[in-house]
């Protein structure tokens, strides 16, 4: 079945449904925001499928906190470039959408129990605009941020983003940027996968099809495999929250299953 196939799918399906779906994309490179490659083009066709939000929460792997969860509560966030040694057309990218207060500060109570509060020193980042240029090319819907509190256990991501479900019947699109497999100490140009990165990939795959939220989270049994495809857990806790947004009417469809530069999985997944 090819994605274009799937993503009409989608797109008749979201038509008769009364929830926007979860979205969660592997961003890789900051590059990708403004290449025109294979990543690119399928956030553009992806953007075709869905539809207008009211407003867009993006839960960042690039906005790490400790202890807290924070939420953007500014008007209009900055586009931050949060990265060194990348083209002057890349720092150059503006994406300069309204931000969403009122359902930032709403967000806020729905996490008290985690540790939330209401933040406006934090803009737009990569994790965020290099994913929404391609799919809301038009800036025009609002965007307000969620952090990843990395000092939370991994359940937590889950139950966070269980807490933000409600918010998919109110026009909200919960949106993920990360990656499954994460690790850029390995990264090689034009080399094949490595098996730890095929593995892990695989397995997580496997447990969001199965639902198996818990074995997502358990790091006992994940392992040393989970240390490889995560020095650092960032890039993997987005994919947490939003499959804790996901119900379990919702199917399952995945895009861009393949490994870059041998350690950095772009899967991408949305269930709707
Ligand atoms: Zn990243």
């Amino acid at each position: 079945m090819s994605i274009a196939t799937d993503l009409q799918r989608l797109k008749e399906s979201l038509k008769a449904s009364d929830r926007l779906p979860v979205v969660f994309l592997g961003h890789g490179s900051p590059m990708n925001a403004i290449e025109d490659n294979a990543y690119a083009r399928s956030w553009e066709a992806l953007g075709h499928a869905l539809p207008h939000p009211q407003a867009i929460l993006v839960v960042s792997a690039h906005w790490m906190t400790r202890g807290s969860t924070l939420v953007a509560v500014n008007a209009k966030p900055e586009t931050i470039h949060d990265f060194y040694g990348f083209p002057r057309e890349l720092f150059a990218v503006q994406y300069p959408a309204p931000g969403a207060p009122e359902m930032a500060k709403e967000v806020v109570s729905l996490l008290a129990s985690h540790h939330a509060q209401g933040d406006d020193t934090w803009g737009l980042d990569h994790g965020a605009w290099s994913v929404l240029r391609a799919l809301y090319p038009g800036a025009d819907v609002p965007v307000f941020q969620l952090s990843v509190d990395m000092t939370a256990p991994l359940s937590e991501h889950i139950e966070i983003g269980a807490a933000l479900k409600d918010l998919r019947h109110r026009g909200v699109l919960i949106l993920g940027s990360g990656n499954i497999v994460h690790n850029l100490r390995a990264m090689r140009y034009g080399a094949r996968p490595y098996d730890w990165a095929e593995e892990f990939d695989a397995l997580v795959a496997q447990k969001l099809e199965e639902r198996d939220f818990a074995a997502l989270t358990d790091r006992e049994s994940l392992g040393k495999l989970l240390t490889m495809a995560h020095p650092s857990i960032d890039h993997y806790l987005p994919a947490l929250t939003v499959a804790g947004a996901s119900d379990e009417k919702d199917k399952l469809l995945f895009m861009n299953s393949a490994i870059d530069i041998a350690s950095v999985s772009m899967r991408s997944f949305i269930w709707y």
